[in-house]
């Protein structure tokens, strides 16, 4: 007897600068904002140099700046109480940063009909998640499934909050899963957990500015940061890369391909 082909059978998406946020502004804002706050303001490029992961681990990674350190010094509070500050301020916020990214509740539907089950990962805490799903549903968007560091207990690079979507998916092999994120971050924790890693470039935190202010760019402006993020999600080992998630079905026919041995591309 014929096996049957392999078919991709999850697809686990990112939240912010992959399916609401276009840009990841919201993450930015806040961080600058709290670390302004506390006497060290920050530039935009360090706030998003390590996005994607859980948030705490953020704002830690920011306090071990070279350049933050006598200003830490005289801080009498580190971690714990940005974290704290962080956190209202960053639900706060929230709303006015969900519009979800355009041509993703037609691609949910796509892959629903492809029997392709949706699944989420996120950065955010699951108060902040929760937020992003409410508003995410009236504009036509809901995953089957979505997780926060917390739910699964540790956030990015670690793969567990993709073990903890497989379960709940009921899915498997991880080798039939495909993660798509905006970040380094995100692009790791598909290849720790086993997936395929696919990075979207032109939607999120590599681009870095709202879609109206992208959109107004010249087409070199517009070209040197799309060169960029890309360059930065195939330096993190991204098995493809695409600009935008109008190009994901093309990049699940050529998973497919390779599944049932195909060479790919
Ligand atoms: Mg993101």
């Amino acid at each position: 007897m014929l096996s049957a082909a392999k078919k991709v059978c999850a697809v686990i998406f990112d939240w912010a600068g992959t399916t609401v946020d276009f840009g990841s502004l919201a993450p930015v804002r806040t961080l600058q904002r709290v670390f302004e706050e506390a006497g060290m303001p920050i530039t935009e490029e360090e706030a998003r140099r390590d996005m994607g992961v859980a948030k705490r681990d953020h704002i830690a990674a920011l306090l071990n700046l070279p350049r933050l350190q006598p200003a830490l010094a005289l801080l009498e509070s580190g971690v714990d109480a940005l974290y704290e500050r962080f956190i209202p301020l960053q639900l706060a916020c929230l709303k006015q940063y969900s519009t979800v990214i355009s041509g993703v509740p037609e691609l949910a539907a796509h892959l629903r009909m492809a029997g392709i089950k949706i699944g989420s990962t996120t950065g955010y805490t699951r108060a902040m998640l929760d937020v992003l799903l409410e508003e995410a549903a009236k504009q036509g968007y809901t995953p089957d499934c979505s997780f926060s560091p917390e739910d699964a207990g540790a956030g990015r690079p670690y793969p567990f909050m993709i073990y903890a979507a497989a379960v709940k998916l009921q899915v498997y092999p991880l080798g039939a899963v495909i993660k798509v994120g905006d970040t380094a971050s995100d692009i790791k924790e598909g290849l720790n957990a086993g997936t395929w890693s696919v990075g979207v470039a032109g939607t999120g935190n590599g681009i870095g500015m709202a879609s109206n202010d992208f959109q107004s760019l010249d087409a070199e402006q517009k070209a040197e940061r799309l060169r960029k993020s890309r360059m930065e999600l195939q330096a993190a080992g991204a098995h493809y890369v695409i600009d935008t998630l109008a190009e994901l079905p093309r990049v699940i026919s050529d998973v497919e391909a390779r599944l049932n041995g195909a060479s790919g591309a």
